[in-house]
C-alpha cells in the first residue's frame, strides 16, 4: 500500500442498503440520497455513481461546492438538491445547471429571482417551511411574502418542493415536538394549494423520520445515515427490530479504513509511550507504530481508549493520538510486523471494528465520526463480485 491508510467502499453492502430502504419506503416515494460532508465521509466522487449504478437519482448536499461535486461525478443528469449554502456570486451558476435549492428566507428568494430574470429562466427552489425546529426556513408571515414574489414572478420560478426538517426524529422523547411540527407543515401547504401553489414534492423526513413516522415519507424523503448502513440512534433500530422474528440488521456498513504497521518497538517496562505521561508500560511491551492521527479524523479523545484489529485480534491504542499517528500495544501478537494491515474501522475475518464502537468511546456520534473522516485519504471502492 503507498497510502498511509485507505478507505474502501463494499459496493455489495451498499447495494443492499439501497434494497432494503427502497423496499421499506415504497416504490412511489423518491429517495434522495443525502451526499453532504463528502457523502459521511465516504467520498462524493466514489459514492455517487455507486448510487447511481443501483438505483438512486436524487442528491441533496449542502452547499453549492458539494452540488458541483456531484454534478461532475453523475454520469446522466438527475436532480440535485441544495439544502443550505450558496453565496449570492455562486446563485448564478447553480440556477444555469438547473441545480435546486431551498428557500429558507425571503432574501434567498429575491436574490434567486433577480438572477433567474437576468438569465432569462427558471429557478428550480424548495420553499422550506419552518415549522418549530427554529433554524432555517420560512414562517407563515414569511411564506405569504414568497407566495407574492411567485405569484408576480411565475415564469422565473418552478416550485420543485415544499420541506421542512424535523427536529430529532431519532428521539421519541421528541414526539410531540415532531406532531405539531407535522401538523404546522399541512397548515402551511393549505395556504399554498389555496393560492394555486403546488410543489411537485413535499418531503419532510430523514432517515428516522422516514421509519419512526411513516407518515411523513410523503412524496419524497432525503435519507443519508441509513444508506452508508448506520441507523439514526439505537431507539429507532430497537423499533424496527422489535416486532420482527429475524433480528439480524438488515443494514451493512460500507466503508471500512484500513492503515498498517510502519514501526515496531519494545518498550521496557517503566517506560512512558508518546507524549506526555499517559501511558506508563506496566511490563515490558511491544508496540506498533500506526500512520493515521487526529489529521486524518481519528478523535484525539480516543487516546488511550481505541482499538484496532491486527492479525485477527484486537489491539489497544495506547497513548495520545498524535496529528498523524498512533500506538498501538502488540505485545500479543508475537510475529506482528512492518506492513502488517491494521483496521481501523471495518472488519478482518470474523471481527469487527463498528464506528460505533469508537464513537460511544468518544462520545461522538456515528455522524460525527464519519464527517470527520479527511478529505485526504484515498477512496477506492471494492465492486461487486
Ligand atoms: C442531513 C439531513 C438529512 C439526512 O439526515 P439523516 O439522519 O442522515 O438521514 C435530511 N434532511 C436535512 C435537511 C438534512 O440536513
Amino acid at each position: 500500500m503507498t497510502e498511509s491508510s485507505i478507505i474502501t467502499l463494499d459496493e455489495e453492502s451498499l447495494q443492499n442498503n439501497v434494497a432494503f430502504l427502497k423496499k421499506k419506503i415504497g416504490k412511489h416515494v423518491i429517495i434522495s440520497a443525502v451526499v453532504k460532508a463528502n457523502a459521511y465521509g465516504h467520498g462524493i466522487e466514489q459514492i455517487v455513481p455507486l448510487f447511481e449504478k443501483h438505483g438512486i437519482n436524487h442528491y441533496s448536499v449542502f452547499s453549492y461546492k458539494e452540488a458541483i461535486r456531484v454534478y461532475n461525478s453523475l454520469p446522466a443528469p438527475h436532480p440535485i438538491m441544495i439544502m443550505g449554502w450558496i453565496s449570492d456570486e455562486d446563485m448564478i451558476d447553480t440556477i444555469k445547471k438547473g441545480i435546486e435549492f431551498f428557500i429558507f428566507n425571503t432574501e434567498r428568494l429575491q436574490v434567486a429571482l433577480s438572477y433567474a430574470k437576468s438569465l432569462n429562466t427558471k429557478a428550480n427552489i424548495h420553499l422550506e417551511a419552518e415549522t418549530g425546529m427554529n433554524r432555517s426556513g420560512l414562517n407563515m408571515n414569511e411564506l405569504n411574502q414568497a407566495i407574492s414574489l411567485i405569484k408576480d414572478n411565475e415564469d422565473y420560478i418552478n416550485i420543485a418542493g415544499f420541506c421542512t426538517h424535523l427536529a430529532g426524529a431519532e428521539s421519541i422523547s421528541n414526539h410531540s415536538r415532531i406532531q405539531k411540527q407535522l401538523k404546522r407543515y399541512q397548515q402551511m401547504l393549505t395556504v399554498l394549494k389555496k393560492n394555486d401553489i403546488n410543489p411537485q414534492y413535499r418531503h419532510v423526513a430523514n432517515s428516522a423520520a422516514s421509519f419512526v413516522y411513516p407518515k411523513a415519507r410523503m412524496d419524497m424523503v432525503r435519507i443519508g445515515i441509513m444508506l452508508y448502513g448506520f441507523w439514526s440512534s439505537t431507539e429507532v433500530f430497537i423499533q424496527y427490530i422489535n416486532n420482527r422474528a429475524n433480528k439480524k440488521d438488515p443494514l451493512d456498513r460500507i466503508l471500512s479504513w484500513k492503515s498498517q504497521i510502519m514501526s515496531i518497538k519494545e518498550v521496557k517496562c517503566g517506560e512512558f509511550v508518546s507524549y506526555g505521561l499517559s501511558y506508563l508500560a506496566q511490563t515490558n511491551i511491544k508496540t506498533a507504530l500506526i500512520p493515521i492521527g487526529y489529521a486524518s479524523g481519528y478523535n484525539r479523545s480516543l487516546s488511550n481508549k481505541g482499538i484496532i484489529l491486527i492479525q485477527d485480534q484486537i489491539c489497544n491504542v495506547i497513548g495520545s493520538v498524535n496529528m498523524n499517528m498512533i500506538i498501538a500495544d502488540v505485545s500479543n501478537i508475537p510475529d506482528a510486523k512492518v506492513g502488517d494491515e491494521v483496521v481501523i474501522i471495518g472488519k478482518q475475518n470474523g471481527l469487527e471494528i463498528k464506528v460505533s464502537a469508537f464513537s460511544d468511546i468518544s462520545d461522538q456520534l456515528n455522524y460525527e465520526v464519519l464527517a470527520h473522516l479527511s478529505e485526504s485519504i484515498k477512496r477506492t471502492v471494492a465492486k461487486k463480485q
